[in-house]
């Protein structure tokens, strides 16, 4: 192994990983993968990687679906990914309103905070891969490396970094793109000296 092993990428759920929806994911049948994305999540975990949702779900606060059916979507995307060779080793949601005032609703970092005491690691520098401003946000304001994918809201995104200050952004296509990259980038190597 190398010293990437046991390394954790955080992942944004929608828009990333499934398909966006305006009026929710609420049902397992409603979760459908993003071309790609499991075989992304496939080869970030066979890498050694371990791989950390989070995401927003305040359609659990604004009462349309629940955690019974939030847990039943998470076991359909858990099962699609070991299909893949993928292990998610964690999903962090926030269940709350935009109006609660909760430290875990992104662009707040909470999610972030579990992720690290949950899993025992460090996220300082570490990819995290969103689709939204929120997501790049907590991203930067927790340390990690911000990581936009031109999925879900991406391209909208993107035309808002710069009025953001969010300059240090990597943007990929998509997940898969953003995990070849990874994974590349897992092998450069210092030249040899002498
Ligand atoms: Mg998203
Ligand atoms: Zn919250």
């Amino acid at each position: 192994m190398n010293s990437q092993a046991g390394q954790v990428v955080v992942l944004d759920r929608d828009g990333v990983i499934n398909r966006e929806s305006a009026s929710f994911i609420k049902t397992p049948e409603e979760w459908r993968p993003l071309p790609g994305s499991m075989e992304a999540i496939g080869r970030l975990s066979r890498a050694g990687y371990r791989l950390a949702l989070a995401t927003n779900q305040s359609g659990l606060a604004r009462g349309l679906f629940d955690e019974a059916a939030l847990t039943a979507i998470h076991r359909k995307l858990t099962a699609c990914a070991a299909e893949h060779g993928g292990k998610i080793d964690g999903i962090f949601f926030c269940p709350h309103g935009p109006g609660e005032g909760c430290r875990c609703r992104k662009p707040a970092t909470g999610l972030l905070e579990q992720i690290e005491s949950s899993l025992g690691c460090e996220l300082r520098g570490r990819w995290f891969v969103g689709d939204s401003l929120r997501d790049l946000i907590a991203a930067r304001d927790h340390g990690c490396q911000p990581v936009l994918v031109r999925t879900g809201n991406g391209i909208a995104t993107e035309k808002l970094l710069e009025n953001n200050n969010l300059n240090d952004v990597f943007v990929f296509d998509d997940l898969l793109e953003a995990a070849c990259a990874l994974l590349r980038a897992k092998n450069w190597r210092k030249p040899k000296s002498g």
